[in-house]
C-alpha cells in the first residue's frame, strides 16, 4: 500500500493495482504492536538506526538516506495522523490504535484512485519483453501484463513460499524465524515467573552473540529485550543449533568480578551484622536472590561476615556467570519476523528493482531484511517501499 502511494504520487498518470491475496488488507498493520501499530522508532540519527538490523543493516544506509524514521514521522504529520514517542523509542499513533495508519493509507489509496483488487493471489510472474504478466490462483482473474510490478508479499516462514521467486533466478536466503523467547523446560528459575531485572548483560556460550538490557522470567524460561535482541541477532545459528544451547546471564551488568567483588565487601563492612537474607546486593529482587542463595546452598540466616571465600566466591559467580540451558523457543506475542527472503545480492539496492528481471522491484520483509522490536521492521518496509515507488 505504502508502495503503491508513492507510485501514484510519482506518476499520477500511471494506472495502479494492489493485488491481496486475502480479503482483508494490512491485516499485520492492524494487530501489529498489539494493535497499536509500533509505526518506527525515534532514533536521532542513521547510525543508530542501522544497529537494529542484524541482516541489511550496511545495505539500507542508503535508503535511509533518502527515507528514514523522521521522513515517516513528517509522512504520518502531512496526513494529519498525530503519533507519540515512547520512552523506549517506539513511536505509536496518538490514537494508540493500528486502524489510525490504516485508515490514512485506504484514505491515501482512495485519493489517489488506486484500484484495490481483494481475493487476488499472484502465483506466477513472467517477462514479456519489457513488461510483465501476473498469473492468479485464482483462475476467475485472468493474467494482466503491467510495466512495472512490485513484489510485497511480506515474510515466508517457509522457503516453498518463495520458489515462484527462486524460479526466476533470484538468490533466497533461506528463512528461519527471528524474534522468539527461549525456552528452558528444566531450569527450576522458570517458577520465578514474572521477575523482571532491568539491567543485564546476557551471551550464548561457545558464540560472540551477547546483549543487554531488561530481562523478563517467564513460566517457560526468558524473554524481554535482552532475550529478543539474542535471538533476532542469532536467528540463523540458533537455528543450526536446533534452538539447544546455553546462555550466560549477568544479573547486575557488571562484566569485572573484582568490582562486584569490592561492592560486596564494602557491603560487609557496612553491615557486618546483617543476615545474606536481609541484604540484596545491587537491590535484586527479593525471591531472585533467595533463588540464588539456595542455588549457592547458602542459608538466609548466614550472616555476610561470616561467609567463607569459596561461599563469596559462589555468590559473585551466580551474579555474573549464571548458566542456565535452553531448549526450544516460543513466539514474542505472535511477534515473529523472517530472517531471509529474497537476497540483497538479487536487488539493486539503490532502487529496489531486481538485478534478475528487468522492471521487478522488491519491498518489505519479502527481502532480506529484518530488525529487533522497536518500529524497525516497519521502518525497513516504508523505507524499501519509498524507493521501489519511484520506480527507477
Ligand atoms: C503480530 C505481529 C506484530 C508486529 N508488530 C510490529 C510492530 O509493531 N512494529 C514493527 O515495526 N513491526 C511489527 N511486526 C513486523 C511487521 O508487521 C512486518 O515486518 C511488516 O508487516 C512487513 O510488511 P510487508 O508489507 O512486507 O508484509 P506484510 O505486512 O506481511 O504484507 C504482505 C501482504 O501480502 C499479501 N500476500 C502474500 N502473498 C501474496 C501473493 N502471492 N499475492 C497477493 N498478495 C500476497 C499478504 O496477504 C499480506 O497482506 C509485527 C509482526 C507480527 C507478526
Amino acid at each position: 500500500m505504502f508502495s503503491a502511494i508513492r507510485v501514484k504520487e510519482n506518476y499520477p498518470g500511471a494506472k495502479v493495482v494492489v493485488f491481496e491475496k486475502t480479503n482483508s488488507l494490512l491485516s499485520k498493520l492492524k494487530i501489529s504492536g498489539g494493535g497499536r501499530c509500533n509505526v518506527t522508532n525515534g532514533a536521532k540519527t542513521i547510525p543508530e538506526l542501522l544497529k537494529a538490523y542484524p541482516r541489511g543493516g550496511k545495505k539500507l544506509k542508503k535508503l535511509f538516506h533518502q527515507f528514514n524514521n523522521h521522513h515517516m514521522m513528517k509522512w504520518l504529520d502531512d496526513r494529519g495522523v498525530a503519533w507519540v514517542l515512547q520512552e523506549d523509542g517506539c513511536i505509536f499513533p496518538k490514537s494508540q490504535n493500528s486502524q489510525t495508519v490504516i485508515d490514512c493509507f485506504l484514505e491515501e489509496a482512495y485519493r489517489l484512485h488506486i484500484k484495490i483488487e481483494k481475493g487476488s493471489a499472484v502465483e506466477a510472474l513472467k517477462q514479456k519483453g519489457d513488461q510483465i504478466e501476473l498469473g492468479f490462483q485464482n483462475t476467475e482473474t485472468s493474467s494482466q501484463v503491467f510495466d512495472k510490478v512490485i513484489v510485497t508479499t511480506g515474510g515466508s516462514p517457509q522457503r516453498r513460499g518463495l520458489e515462484w521467486l527462486e524460479n526466476l533466478g533470484h538468490k533466497i536466503e533461506n528463512p528461519v524465524p527471528s524474534l522468539f523467547t527461549f525456552n528452558m523446560p528444566h531450569e527450576k528459575i522458570t517458577k520465578l515467573m514474572g521477575i523482571v531485572v532491568e539491567n543485564t548483560l546476557v551471551n550464548i556460550q561457545g558464540t560472540k552473540l551477547k546483549s543487554e538490557g531488561p530481562l523478563l522470567i517467564t513460566h517457560w524460561g526468558m524473554s524481554a529485550p535482552a532475550i529478543l535482541v539474542l535471538s533476532s541477532f542469532g536467528a540463523r545459528l540458533l537455528s543450526e543449533k536446533d534452538y539447544h544451547f546455553k546462555v550466560q546471564v549477568n544479573w547486575v551488568h557488571e562484566p569485572n568480578n573484582e568490582i562486584v567483588r569490592q561492592v560486596l565487601e564494602e557491603l560487609v563492612q557496612q553491615h557486618p551484622k546483617k543476615k545474606l537474607g536481609n541484604y540484596r546486593p545491587y537491590l535484586l529482587p527479593e525471591r531472585l536472590w533467595y533463588y540464588m542463595l539456595e542455588k549457592c546452598e547458602l542459608s538466609p540466616e548466614k550472616i555476610w561476615s561470616e561467609l567463607s571465600k569459596k561461599a563469596m566466591n559462589k555468590i559473585i559467580n551466580t551474579l555474573t556467570n549464571d548458566i542456565y540451558e535452553v531448549k526450544g523457543k516460543t513466539t514474542f506475542r505472535d511477534e515473529f519476523v523472517t530472517c531471509g527472503g529474497v537476497s540483497l545480492e538479487s536487488i539493486d539496492m539503490n532502487t529496489m528493482q531486481s538485478k534478475v528481471v528487468k522492471n521487478l522491484y522488491f519491498a518489505g520483509e519479502v527481502c532480506d531484511i529484518d530488525a529487533i522490536t522497536g518500529g524497525y521492521n516497519f521502518q525497513a518496509a516504508w523505507s524499501t517501499a519509498y524507493i521501489a515507488g519511484q520506480l527507477k
